[in-house]
């Protein structure tokens, strides 16, 4: 029985998907103009564990990411400059070279996190028609007017807009924030279409009925969530930046569209902070990328590790001490699991228990608990190796890859460690140095033990 939070409802619920055995899952994705940062990556991990954990409760998953490719201005009060043609300027290369190489970046990270790979990833470039006939309807119901740089949506007109940041706006005042266009009627109404600056040529703009510009950043997700999973789906995400912006606005313009829900549950991953409850942003210099941990010697899947420590509606502060115990704690798992027989039957108590914490809204810092106990737990290795690699379709260690090698380490090796035990245990140790130094040289270490030495691999 698998419950949620749900961010809309503000409460726990138990999964109902719409049919049976499949859920429609859309998760926002990056918007391609620079590398991910770490705490992008968080939330693709939280959407990753929250794909596996659907799966490991029997139900099949049909997930849309989308790639913010154009849209996305650097202000989200829809002014400035947008990102993809910013970070053209910058990098001195046109905005499609630049959509092109980040997404490749991004996909990349994904593969050394384990992420498993949505079913598809629909560009928003590529669906600029679905985009112009939603704001079509918006248009034809009275949701949309006109000012000198875009096309609006109106909030006012939505009775209930902002419930899911659960923010009253009709009684805010209007100009509580800063306000910038004035022709807007409400300081939050936003952009559907954006016309290209008079004498100005964008490298990506599109004719549309109300001019040639480009779509507003929050259509692209109404229009592809609908063209892939159909209205409504069953679970939407991202991270909790999004709340009340970018999905209030999915949701003003999807329902006021076609009267029916966007989607059923809403979830929103905290953010990755840096010291003191700063915020990782791509515009501030505590960008850190997956590849700066890598450099200093950390593998993907320590941070990973370190991710799956902490609940996901909680902040995590990042400071590479934890990233070390993380990387420590992984490293002890793969020496232990290295040793294990084939996996046999697995074990029951502890299987119930890791399936009630996944279930209760993904609480894997709970799960990871159970699986240190079933590694401390007398049960003989093949039935810990059954269970663990059960928990591991949820976990996404890549513990598959590393348990049992042990019995799998090449016969020269074993050869080699064989003879400077020998060479060790004649107190020849000339000759055992320089047998341990080969075995270094192609990646293998050896410790004595009470009873006899282990090989170990130097690099997962
Ligand atoms: P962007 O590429 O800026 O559109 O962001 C991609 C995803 O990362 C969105 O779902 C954001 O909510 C999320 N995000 C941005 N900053 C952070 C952060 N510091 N920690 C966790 N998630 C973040
Ligand atoms: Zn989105």
């Amino acid at each position: 029985m698998l419950s949620l939070y749900n961010t809309l409802t503000r409460k726990k619920e138990l999964l109902k998907p719409l049919k049976k055995s499949c859920v429609s899952l859309y998760t926002c994705g990056p918007t391609v103009y620079n590398f991910a940062h770490i705490g992008n990556l968080r939330t693709y991990v939280f959407e990753d564990i929250l794909k596996r954990v659907l799966q490991y409760n029997g139900l099949k998953v049909k997930h849309i990411m989308n790639i913010t490719d154009v849209g996305h201005l650097t202000s989200d009060a829809d002014e400035g400059e947008d990102k993809m043609e910013k970070g053209a300027t910058r990098e001195g290369k046109t905005a499609w070279d630049i959509a092109k190489f980040y997404t490749a970046a991004f996909i990349k990270d994904l593969k050394l996190l384990n992420i498993l790979p949505a079913d598809k990833m629909p560009r928003a470039t590529d669906h600029i028609k679905e985009q112009i006939a939603l704001i079509k309807i918006l248009e034809r119901k009275g949701f949309a007017y006109r000012t000198s740089d875009g096309m609006y949506f109106d909030t006012g007109k939505l009775a209930d807009y902002g419930k899911l940041a659960a923010q009253n706006f009709k009684d805010k005042k209007a100009g509580a924030r800063v306000e910038v266009n004035k022709e807007k009627h409400m300081p939050w109404d936003f952009a559907l279409w954006k016309f290209s600056s008079k004498g100005a040529k964008r490298q990506m703009e599109w004719k549309s009925p109300w001019g040639v510009g480009f779509p507003g950043w929050h259509i692209e997700c109404s229009a592809m969530a609908r063209a892939y999973l159909g209205q409504p789906f069953d679970i939407h995400c991202g991270g909790i930046d999004h709340i009340t912006i970018h999905h209030t606005n999915e949701i003003a313009q999807s329902e006021a569209a076609y009267d029916t829900p966007l989607a059923r549950v809403w979830m929103h991953g905290e953010f990755v902070v840096i010291g003191e409850q700063e915020k990782m942003a791509k515009s501030v210099n505590n960008f850190l990328r997956l590849d700066a941990l890598m450099k200093n010697g950390f593998s993907p899947l320590a941070y990973r590790y370190l991710l799956l420590g902490t609940h996901y509606r909680s902040p995590l502060a990042f400071s590479f001490s934890a990233l070390q115990a993380a990387q420590n704690a992984l490293d002890a798992l793969y020496d232990a699991v290295r040793d294990f027989e084939k996996p046999r039957i697995g074990c029951a108590e502890f299987e119930e228990k890791f399936k009630s914490a996944v279930d209760d809204d993904l609480n894997i810092p709970k799960a990871l608990g159970v699986m240190w106990n079933l590694m401390k737990s007398a049960y003989p290795s093949h039935a810990k190796a059954k269970s663990l690699l059960k928990f591991d379709t949820v976990l996404g260690l890549g513990l598959a890859r590393v348990l049992g090698r042990h019995f799998i380490i090449p016969a020269r090796i074993r050869a080699l460690a064989q003879a400077r035990e020998k060479a060790r245990l004649a107190r020849d140790w000339e000759e055992s140095d320089s047998l341990r130094m080969q075995l270094e040289n192609a990646g293998y270490q050896i410790e004595d033990a009470p009873k006899g030495y282990r090989i170990k691999k130097t690099h997962s």
